[in-house]
């Protein structure tokens, strides 16, 4: 799998080694379309690798934040879920839905036309007025769910 190598050298280059338990939780991130919480990942890890604690997922997964591997999103204290940030994963370009109340994250690939026009025109007027080479964005809107809604 090309992409171990890829965490691997990220890890490195950082100052960090790919450890067991490290992979294990990106590999956990990687296989899931999900959006996970450290405790989602600990469930799933718990029959195969006991000794990984709670504790050990909170902290790998800021590591991961903080080198760029994985995404967080936050919703309160140690409420937050994670991701894996495009490069590091098969997941294609996509935005977010966040309901603030469930926490369910949708993300969604089949972007409507004026979004497009929308952000392509926002990217070459930003470009130009902050000679800023655009080459990415992340796009996350917040709110309520039709279910949290219909409540
Ligand atoms: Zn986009
Ligand atoms: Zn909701
Ligand atoms: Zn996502």
């Amino acid at each position: 799998m090309k992409e171990n190598h890829k965490w691997e050298k990220k890890l490195a280059s950082s100052g960090f080694r790919m450890t067991t338990g490290r992979r294990a939780i990106i590999n956990v991130l990687y296989k899931n379309v999900k959006h996970l919480s450290a405790e989602d990942i600990y469930m799933v890890l718990h029959p195969q690798f006991p000794n990984i604690g709670l504790t050990t997922v909170y902290r790998t997964l800021e590591l991961l934040e903080q080198t760029g591997i994985a995404a967080k999103f936050e919703f309160g204290h140690g409420k937050a879920k994670y991701e894996l940030t495009e490069e590091y994963s098969t997941k294609k370009h996509h935005h977010h839905l966040i309901c603030r109340n469930c926490r369910t994250i949708i993300d969604y690939s089949d972007f409507m036309e004026d979004e497009l026009t929308y952000i392509a025109k926002t990217e070459s007027g930003l470009s130009k007025k902050y000679k800023f080479l655009i080459d990415n964005h992340i796009i996350n809107f917040l709110g309520l769910c039709s279910k949290c809604r219909s409540k």
